[in-house]
């Protein structure tokens, strides 16, 4: 086997072992192979393991990958900053958008969302940890932008998203998931049952899946450290 199958087995048998030890059944928790940085082949390689859900942060180089990869079954999920002169690139070519912070970006996404393809799967990105990254909203404002969003026809509203700063022992880093998981508990409804809660990183993935994690985004223990960005 390759290094990237063994690690790839290695990041699911964690994700097993989490799942057992916190009573959760595996069906429950998807791994989100975040690809940033890493060469087309290197997500070939995954593919042919049978993963198929990889996260990109940088558009040029996600695009060119999409493009290299579209003879594939590869599902694309967009975990970077977004910027609204580039909604239109993410509503063209992904499947997924993690980090949603505005309205206004949810407005040009939804009306830049081809008619051909199916409404554009979202997260609100939601800023709980004051050392964390800045990106995100405030966990006060996520009731009201979640119901604006709902309204949109051409996103699906799926759940939350955390980046939190990264945290020493597991109980420092259930905290913010567990947040998370309290947020969406207290916003969601009947019509908006926000089912997703995408946090846990490569570090921190056990921690995320004892507090309810539905998708994990793992980079660096799969596919290897990343060299620092040009
Ligand atoms: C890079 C990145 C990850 C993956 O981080 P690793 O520590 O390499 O697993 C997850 N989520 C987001 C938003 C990222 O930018």
């Amino acid at each position: 086997m390759n290094t990237i199958a063994t690690r790839l087995d290695d990041v699911r048998q964690r994700i097993h072992d989490a799942a057992t030890k916190y009573g959760r059944p595996d069906s429950s928790i998807q791994l989100l192979a975040v690809s940033k940085t890493r060469p087309a082949g290197d997500i070939r390689s995954a593919l042919e393991t049978g993963q198929h859900r990889f996260g990109e942060s940088y558009l040029q180089e996600a695009i060119e990958k999409i493009q290299q990869l579209s003879d594939t079954q590869a599902e694309w999920h967009f975990i970077g900053r977004i910027q609204s002169n580039k909604t239109k690139i993410i509503a063209e070519h992904f499947d997924w958008v993690h980090g949603l912070c505005s309205f206004k970006h949810a407005r040009r996404l939804n009306d830049q969302r081809p008619q051909r393809l199916p409404p554009l799967k979202v997260c609100l990105q939601i800023n709980l940890s004051n050392e964390g990254s800045k990106a995100g909203i405030a966990p006060e404002e996520a009731a009201e932008l979640a119901g604006l969003i709902h309204e949109l026809p051409r996103l699906h509203l799926k759940g939350l998203m955390t980046l939190p700063a990264p945290a020493e022992t597991v109980v420092q880093q259930r905290q913010p998931f567990q947040a998370l998981r309290e947020l969406r508990d207290r916003i969601k409804t009947g019509a908006l049952p926000l089912d997703t809660l995408s946090m846990g990183m490569s570090g921190d993935l056990e921690a995320a899946i004892a507090e309810g994690a539905t998708i994990v985004r793992v980079g660096t223990a799969i596919f290897g450290p990343r060299n620092s960005r040009k």
